[in-house]
């Protein structure tokens, strides 16, 4: 039998029916404050995923073994309102048939529209910044107001990781929610900073979100907006590897890849190492 080539996440060869995780993109970044680029972001994860093994040695498991499928992009319109709508629409779906949905961004605007069709317990992100404004250049589903988003949807339980950019107001709003700043993960290590995060998780149901410019951008400097003095790749790694037994939802968002491909390359193991961490764990219990 001749396999054919295709766009879509590497190994993602289950139909929908069957499957229990299930990835698509939104290419979407009409709201960008800085650089625009991020609704090349799903393609160029997809196109790097094809450069990983299938079977993922640290955590012992083959992915090809599991069931997984990838929709594709949303076509989505250019009004902000409008996308957040078709994400939530398609989200729901999702969450609705009892499968996991892994969103690949596109702008971080895309996670208000998922938070609201999952309403998870709690929300964690990680983040150089807390997109907390309520309101930014017209619109309250700016990418910069994705936080303040969830907020207003009623869920409690908000906590920020890897943050170093806000305005002072953001930054006393975030103070009322859970704060992780990038300073403080340098100073404490990840390790003990997850001790916190899992005793304040305990058993919800949370929805795990990751702007890729939480990583440092000397490290995957192919982001929409930039910031330095991050977190490295293996610490959201780690985090991923913690939390992803209790999230119900993921997605990777913020990648702009005008870089070599490093910024994609390293979501695409993000993306990868949730499910199988995800997946192992639901095998354990
Ligand atoms: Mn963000
Ligand atoms: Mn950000």
């Amino acid at each position: 039998m001749i396999h054919f080539l295709n766009n879509l996440f590497a190994g993602c060869n289950s139909d929908y029916k069957s499957s229990r995780y299930v990835i698509f993109g939104v290419p979407y970044d009409a709201t960008t404050t800085f650089r625009p680029g991020t609704r090349e972001g799903p393609r160029a994860i997809r196109e790097m995923s094809y450069n990983f093994e299938t079977y993922m040695p640290s955590i012992g498991l083959n992915l090809g073994d599991l069931s997984i499928t990838d929709l594709g992009d949303i076509d989505t319109g250019v009004l902000p309102d409008d996308m957040v709508r078709d994400v939530s629409e398609v989200t729901g779906d999702i969450i609705r048939d009892g499968k996991i949905p892994v969103m690949l961004g596109g702008e971080h605007s895309i996670t208000a529209g998922a938070v609201r069709a999952v309403m998870p317990d709690c929300y964690l992100v990680c983040d150089a910044h807390l997109d907390l404004r309520d309101e930014f250049r017209g619109t309250k589903n700016n990418h910069g107001c994705t936080t303040h988003r969830v907020i207003d949807e009623g869920i409690k339980d908000i906590i920020i990781v890897g943050a170093r950019s806000g305005t002072q107001e953001q930054f006393e709003l975030a103070r009322s929610l859970m704060l992780f700043t990038a300073d403080e993960i340098q100073k404490r290590g990840m390790k003990q900073v997850l001790e916190d995060i899992l005793d304040a998780i305990g058993k919800k149901r949370v929805y795990l979100s990751i702007d890729a410019d939480v990583i440092d951008c000397c490290l995957t400097p192919g982001v929409g907006t930039p910031e330095p003095f991050g977190l490295a790749p293996q610490d959201i790694r780690d985090l991923i590897a913690a939390v992803a037994p209790r999230a119900v939802a993921f997605d990777y968002v913020e990648v702009s890849p005008f870089d070599n491909g490093q910024t994609a390359m390293v979501a695409a193991q993000m993306v990868r190492e949730f499910i199988a961490a995800h997946a192992k764990s639901s095998i354990k219990n």
